[in-house]
């Protein structure tokens, strides 16, 4: 981090979505111990009707996400801003929910994710056949459509990784226009929205090993004056932070100076650049 100055890392879970680990204090002390200033904690929220419910908190879970948060964020008042979120799956028809939880607390933001096409979990390891067989080129398009809804919807603050669904690796080999008009579709209805999108660094993790979203979504972002807010996805406590100077990097090679912060669901720029 010579280059630039730390900034807040937006993304991480609790052992209540059931695939992450640590306690809210062990994330809060191992972002103190990287040097960051402020973190938010956006597990994954509770969805109606059981949808996808073994990937989630249960909503009888948020009382206690929230109490445990609220201790957090007293023991580390010193040191450490931790904000109150939730990455919110996003699919048509969700809105009146998560209007409701919108409304169930007095959030710092609300992110929003797509991680299914139709009853696909195309983020879930489990069901990576599908890619083999579907149409890729279709998928690209039907997912940054949701991407685009999630946007429009109006109930985000920020909009988390997005292309996930690069994720395995499975892409469109070749230039492709209809995938580039979806991709800039979906950019235009983050701008009218005026929402953020995030700049997340598990893609380096994953099978296709690069940030999210792509360098060229990230310079018509820029071209559009569509801020990012930087995020881990950290489903345990040593992924705090990571790689948070390449996600800066990238954002800077397009011109771009500072990344949203977020408090009570108002949006601020903070630089992160030095000087
Ligand atoms: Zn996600
Ligand atoms: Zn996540």
């Amino acid at each position: 981090m010579k280059q630039f100055r730390v900034v807040p890392d937006y993304h991480m879970h609790t052992p209540r979505c059931n695939h992450a680990v640590g306690s809210i204090c062990e994330y809060a002390q191992a972002a103190v111990d990287a040097g960051l200033l402020e973190i938010g904690m956006s597990d994954h929220s509770p969805m109606p009707n059981g949808f996808d419910k073994a990937w989630r908190m249960d909503e009888s879970e948020l009382d206690s996400f929230l109490k445990e948060l609220e201790q957090a964020q007293d023991e580390f008042k010193d040191r450490l801003k931790i904000k109150s979120a939730l990455e919110v799956d996003y699919y048509p028809g969700a809105e009146e929910y998560i209007t409701y939880l919108s409304q169930y607390y007095d959030w710092d933001y609300l992110m929003g994710s797509v991680h299914f096409i139709g009853d696909w979990g195309f983020d879930n390891p489990d069901a990576v056949s599908r890619f083999e067989s579907c149409d890729l080129e279709q998928t690209y398009c039907d997912y940054f459509k949701l991407v685009e809804q999630s946007a429009s919807c109006g109930l985000f603050d920020s909009i988390g990784h997005p292309d996930l669904i690069k994720k395995f690796g499975y892409r469109v080999l070749g230039k492709s226009e209809r995938v580039e008009a979806a991709e800039y579709a979906m950019l235009e209805a983050v701008k009218a929205a005026d929402v953020a999108l995030e700049i997340s660094s598990a893609g380096l993790r994953k099978p296709v090993k690069e940030i999210y979203p792509h360098p060229r979504i990230v310079a018509q972002a820029a071209a559009l004056d569509i801020p990012f807010a930087f995020g881990s996805d950290a489903h345990s406590p040593a992924e705090v932070g990571h790689a948070m100077s390449d996600c800066l990097a990238l954002l800077h090679h397009y011109g771009i100076t500072s990344v949203a912060t977020f408090n009570k669901r108002q949006r601020s720029p903070m630089s992160f650049v030095k000087g």
